[in-house]
């Protein structure tokens, strides 16, 4: 197979951290797109995986490109490729490869296909090895997996979009969230602020909680109605039974029943954090109204599109902090500190400087 040398950013080992480190793509076969990356967000999963801290269920194979918030501009397409063309602008998020005819393929639910391929870090079936992600100079990809972006949006912003906007939008889809629910958002980081900004956008009526009082401004400028400081039990009971969604981006250990209470009947609690203890739910919070606890994971590629195009109506991206990915080990140990508002998007130029 014709392969193409390029750069990227790599780690060697869990402990090293990442350095620059030539890797191999392949040249674009029919079917696939080449897109140049202009900016790749930081994901906490990237993190993870560059220190193999979710090694029990999904060990990270060295050396590691993480990256799946990618935001480029097509340089070449393959001959039987018919979505793209050279110049357009397109994205491409967790996902690069899956069978394409399971009934999860065939639903559009790619993400819970059993041969779905992750756009790093999973087995490379046209080079061998394993998949290579964003924090690199391009990257080649079937069309089917390639989306579109809405033009009036600012790349850098729309980049997180692949990953922190489709994990909270899909499940606010699924749960039904439109004008005149109430939903709260809990952990307005990364995740979180993505959240407000959709469930805002959707028409519904937005509680933030949040441990720190000092999130309080940030979380109505970005379309909070309400904020509650979570440690207030007073101002917690206020809002007891009233709420159709909560969303929880929080993966720290945290009391999950003091938020299912908070919902009314069939209400629904949806995780899409992932705290590493188990969480104890109390039977009585669920039964008594009759709510749902439950989990969602990024979303399928025509969700992901249909998210995309709902951000460039809405003119919705992420808050971000550009940087050179020079800094991407300093932004690491930002992240762990929660200091960022509220993703990093790596300007991909730089590989270059
Ligand atoms: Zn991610
Ligand atoms: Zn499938």
């Amino acid at each position: 197979m014709n392969t193409i040398k390029i750069q990227a950013y790599a780690a060697q080992n869990a402990t090293a951290g990442l350095a620059p480190f030539g890797i191999t793509r392949r040249e674009p076969g029919p079917e696939d797109v080449e897109i140049e990356i202009l900016y790749c967000g930081i994901c906490h999963s990237d993190l993870h995986s560059v220190r193999n801290e979710w090694s029990e269920f999904m060990a990270t194979n060295y050396p590691i490109v993480p990256g799946h918030e990618i935001v480029g501009r097509v340089t070449r397409v393959g001959s039987a490729a018919t979505k793209f063309k050279a110049g357009d602008v397109a994205a491409v998020g967790c996902m690069v490869d899956s069978d394409g005819t399971c009934p999860k393929c065939k639903a559009g639910l790619e993400q819970f296909c059993p041969n779905m391929i992750l756009t790093f870090n999973s087995p490379d079936k046209h080079l061998g090895g394993f998949t290579y992600g964003g924090y690199s100079g391009s990257i080649v990809v079937d069309e089917r997996f390639v989306l579109r972006v809405p033009t009036n949006l600012n790349l850098a912003g729309a980049a997180p979009l692949l990953c922190a906007g489709v994990t909270t939008y899909s499940p606010m889809y699924h749960w039904g969230v439109t004008k005149g629910k109430k939903v709260g958002v809990v952990g307005l980081g990364g995740l979180g602020h993505m959240a407000v900004k959709f469930a805002h956008a959707l028409g519904a009526h937005v509680v933030v909680f949040t441990t720190s009082p000092g999130k309080k401004e940030d979380a109505l400028r970005l379309g909070a109605d309400e904020v509650v400081v979570s440690r207030n039990a007073d101002e917690m009971r206020k809002h007891e039974g009233s709420f159709d969604f909560i969303l929880d981006a929080v993966s720290a250990d945290h009391d999950i029943n003091a938020y299912i209470n908070l919902l009314g009947v069939d209400g629904n609690l949806t995780l899409v954090g992932a705290p590493a203890k188990p969480l104890g739910v109390t039977a009585f919070s669920l039964i008594a109204r009759r709510r749902s606890f439950s989990g969602s994971m990024i979303g399928g590629i025509p969700e992901t599109q249909e998210m995309l195009d709902f951000c460039g109506a809405h003119n919705i991206t992420a808050d971000v902090e550009v940087i050179p990915i020079q800094k991407v080990n300093e932004a690491y140990e930002r992240l762990l500190k929660s200091d960022v508002k509220y993703r990093f998007s790596i300007d991909m130029a730089s590989l270059k400087s």
